[in-house]
């Protein structure tokens, strides 16, 4: 029999995506045929431990919200598979439970590109040696990629679980207590998941734009990831940008200027009072000169959390919209740890009490009383986010606070809400 003839499949093995536009590159809704022509096949059976070196060349990081190294996840994973008396094989999970409501760049990749999620989690399960993959997501974010799995025979074991609608179920831990009991509450932030995570086996949970990333990376290798951003923040990562006009997601390169994504979103920088960067956990950020990256000099650089830019027009009060996430944050507490079950609506109620002007000089003491009382004292991350938020909320809308603590407002025509 004749051998494959190799050099022809790769002159006929298409051209790795140039530039910011990865992840789409297979066009809107791409089934599997429109995946394969867009970016060729990946040899899944390829695939060992020695990608995670690969993975580590590439400088990925996880593009959920914490932004940790996801080789270093991947190889804490692989090396808890043996750590224990008896061997377990890990589990892979691809989280898509994206519960940040101004976020919706998951449930965009899961309905376009849902085969480059099937590849990562694929490649991420041969790595480490898995047994098991699941894929966790909110109900319509699974109907769209059931059928992309469906058409994979190498994809069928993975498992879908449906995520609850709320804000918390996305951590890390609630997706494997939610998998493991039904309940979408996070674990004791004490436990590794990578080493002991569902059912007591090495667990490693990854987003599914990571994911998508991986999936790419395994096919056209850690240099090729790394042509674009920069050296500290390589490749690219989603954005869901929202504020004045719709919403839309953009993929950008890592280390992109906060004014250059507004102005290709089509919002003018100049009309805003402040933008929030990384979602209801993340920071309120003026003037707009600031860079999108995990990594880099406080003052110059904003987390990415999960991916969120929202821009608030001048004529709308900071406070105000600060005291409407808290009151929904407050209310997303999974109701396990006592300071972020009482701590949260405590601090929400001296929020919208600032908010709606009573002049009171002592509720700023107050609010920051609360917020070193919840800080440090949940199992997860949800207090600390919180009480970050609020913090920048106090910093940047300063005047603001004065103006309120007047009964003034400096915004929505004078008059605090
Ligand atoms: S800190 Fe809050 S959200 Fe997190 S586990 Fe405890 S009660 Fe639940």
């Amino acid at each position: 029999m004749t051998p494959p003839d190799t050099s022809l499949a790769e002159a006929l093995r298409p051209q790795a995506p140039v530039g910011t536009y990865r992840l789409f590159a297979a066009g809107a809704h791409a089934g599997l045929q429109d995946h394969l022509e867009a970016f060729g096949p990946l040899d899944i059976e390829s695939i060992g431990p020695d990608f995670i070196r690969v993975l580590e060349a590439s400088g990925l990081t996880g593009r959920g919200g914490a932004s940790f190294a996801s080789w270093r996840k991947m190889a804490v994973t692989a090396e808890s598979r043996s750590a224990g008396i008896l061997p377990a094989r890990p589990v892979v999970i691809a989280n898509g439970a994206e519960g940040e409501p101004l976020s919706f760049k998951d449930r965009t990749l899961l309905a376009n590109a849902p085969h480059l999620v099937i590849d990562g989690l694929l490649v991420a399960n041969r790595a480490v040696a898995g047994s098991q993959m699941y894929l966790y997501a909110a109900s319509a974010s699974l109907d769209e990629a059931a059928p992309a799995i469906a058409e994979r025979p190498a994809a069928r074991r993975i498992r879908l679980v449906q995520a609850p609608e709320a804000f918390i179920a996305g951590e890390a831990s609630a997706a494997v207590n939610a998998i493991a009991t039904g309940a979408a509450r996070p674990l004791d932030k004490r436990r590794r998941l990578a080493e002991s995570g569902l059912k007591g086996r090495p667990t490693l949970v990854l987003n599914v734009e990571t994911l998508a990333h991986i999936g790419l990376i395994a096919r056209y290798g850690a240099d090729w990831f790394r042509s674009v951003g920069s050296p500290a923040d390589p490749g690219t990562r989603l954005v869901t940008v929202s504020g004045p006009g719709p919403a839309q997601v953009q993929e950008v390169a890592g280390n992109a200027a906060l004014g250059a994504i507004l102005r290709d979103a089509g919002i003018d920088a100049r009309s805003l009072s402040a933008v929030l960067v990384g979602g209801y956990h993340g920071r309120w950020v003026r003037p707009l000169d600031y860079r999108i990256s995990p990594a880099g000099p406080d003052g110059q650089t904003v987390r990415p959390g999960a991916g969120v830019i929202h821009a608030l027009p001048a004529d709308q009060c900071g406070l105000a919209a600060t005291a409407r996430i808290l009151s929904y944050l407050a209310g997303e507490s999974a109701q396990q740890c006592g300071p972020c079950m009482f701590g949260l609506p405590a601090m929400a109620g001296v929020l919208n009490r600032i908010a709606s002007g009573e002049p009171n000089p002592r509720l700023t003491g107050e609010l920051n009383r609360l917020g070193k009382l919840v800080y440090g004292r949940g199992a997860c991350h949800h207090p600390d986010g919180t009480v970050q938020l609020v913090s920048s909320a106090l910093d940047i809308f300063a005047d603001d606070v004065k103006a309120h603590l007047t009964g003034r407002c400096l915004r929505q025509g004078g008059r605090a809400a």
